[in-house]
């Protein structure tokens, strides 16, 4: 959407309080979301009395998942744009104000993004490479193939394009998402396996890191596994959702693997890359779930030892299937099984910190946050959701890699100096 403004002529500002249009895009995944996204309406939608703002607009999911209704509950927004209207922007905008005008198009109809497609980068080192739209699967508990459409994979050479785009313009490490980015290539005939696309763009990217996020069970295969090690560009950061580990809940989440394939998995990567980076998302509270499943997913964290955890408890709503299905968890019993996991995690993660004290790493640095202070990123740690190193150091060069020394170690951040 910023590329589509500012080729549409309009000037991006990041401050609300000056702009004369606000736009608001939003998450609608689960209820914290929802809230998250409506309180941010609210607060903005003020300054349309107060401030400059004569226009403002609803995006994404939000819309999405609650259609029509939402525009009736909302006055003080002047157009809603669902996930397949992105494209629209502009021409919203240009056109005179009708109040309450929603664009719902069906989401597979959003174009796929292309290596031409004008994008402005809120990031400064690190740029997202998306090769995927929608999701093919029916997990259970999951609103966002509703939302984003069925799996459509961009070809291998406009993908190749971008990321040689990318790398001239200065980015120093290209992070590889969808919203099933392993399934990348199912669609297309012949299916060229997301291996083939990381290797593609691994050969193309010396120097610059690779990464992947939202992985999955059942796609990270040996070949897979194998890619990542043959590399050196491309991060041994394996980010693999599992949801749980009793085989009776992964069944009910309509995950497709189990504990054992789970353990094997985690066994053949810890074999084929010792070093490698482990980082899942677990969900605490989902229907049925008993305190001996949680007893199951609570020791497979304690054997597996994830690097990175990411925890969030069960969000029911009555438009999933998840919500039709026996033994809800009583909103108490999934916050202290939340804490207890986060506890755990918070253990393991302090003792693997410790571990990196003394180890000198390659970090890309990403900003610098006060005099003799910058913050980066090693490659075992991703974007926005792992720990960063804070840098002692009078000259580190935000944009570019250098070695550090880790010094100290914090719960889920490091410390260290340029050597
Ligand atoms: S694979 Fe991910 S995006 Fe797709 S349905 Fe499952 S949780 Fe949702």
């Amino acid at each position: 959407m910023l590329g589509e403004l500012a080729s549409g002529g309009f000037t991006i500002t990041p401050d609300p309080a000056i702009a004369d249009i606000i736009i608001v895009n939003t998450c609608s995944f689960i209820e914290s979301a929802v809230d998250e996204s409506v309180d941010e309406i609210l607060e903005l939608a003020e300054l349309k009395k107060t401030g400059r703002c004569k226009r403002f607009i609803v995006t994404g999911c939000l819309p999405e998942r609650f259609r029509e209704e939402i525009a009736g509950s909302l006055p003080e927004v002047d157009a809603f744009l669902g996930t397949g209207a992105y494209h629209k922007i502009t021409e919203v905008l240009t056109r005179p104000p009708e109040p309450g005008n929603c664009l719902l198009p069906p989401p597979a109809g959003l174009p796929l993004q292309t290596h031409d497609t004008r994008r402005i980068h809120s990031t400064t080192a690190m740029a997202y490479l998306k090769v995927t739209e929608g999701c093919n699967r029916h997990c259970t508990y999951c609103i966002i193939p509703r939302l984003r459409g069925t799996l459509r994979s961009r070809i291998i050479e406009d993908i190749e394009a971008e990321a040689r785009h990318l790398i001239s313009s200065g980015f120093r490490e290209l992070v590889i998402i969808g919203q099933d980015t392993g399934s990348y290539g199912k669609d297309l005939v012949p299916d060229p396996n997301f291996s083939r696309l990381l290797e593609k763009i691994a050969e193309i990217s010396t120097g610059t890191w690779i990464r992947f996020l939202y992985g999955s069970p059942d796609t990270t295969d040996e070949r897979l596994i194998r890619t990542v090690a043959a590399h050196e560009n491309v991060c041994s950061y394996f980010d693999i959702p599992i949801q749980h580990a009793s085989s009776r809940i992964l069944k009910r989440m309509g995950r497709h693997y189990d504990k054992n394939a789970l353990l094997r998995l985690f066994d053949n990567i810890r074999e084929i890359i010792p070093e490698a980076a482990l980082r899942t998302t677990i969900m605490v509270g989902f229907p049925g779930e008993t305190d001996s499943d949680f007893e199951q997913m609570l020791n497979f964290i304690k054997t597996v030892k994830f690097d990175h955890l990411g925890t969030f408890i069960y969000s029911d709503s009555d438009d999933l299937p998840s919500h039709k299905l026996s033994g809800h968890v009583p909103a108490s019993v999934a916050k202290e099984r939340h804490h207890v996991l986060m506890s755990a995690q918070s253990e393991i993660s302090a003792k693997k910190n410790q571990n990196h004290i003394g180890h000198i790493y390659p970090v890309l640095v990403e900003e610098q946050v006060e005099a003799g202070l910058f913050t980066g990123r090693s490659s075992f740690q991703a974007p926005e959701v792992d720990g960063i190193i804070y840098i002692d150091s009078t000259d580190a060069g935000v944009g570019e890699f250098s070695d550090i020394k880790i010094c100290d170690a914090l719960e889920y951040d490091l410390r260290g100096e340029t050597i």
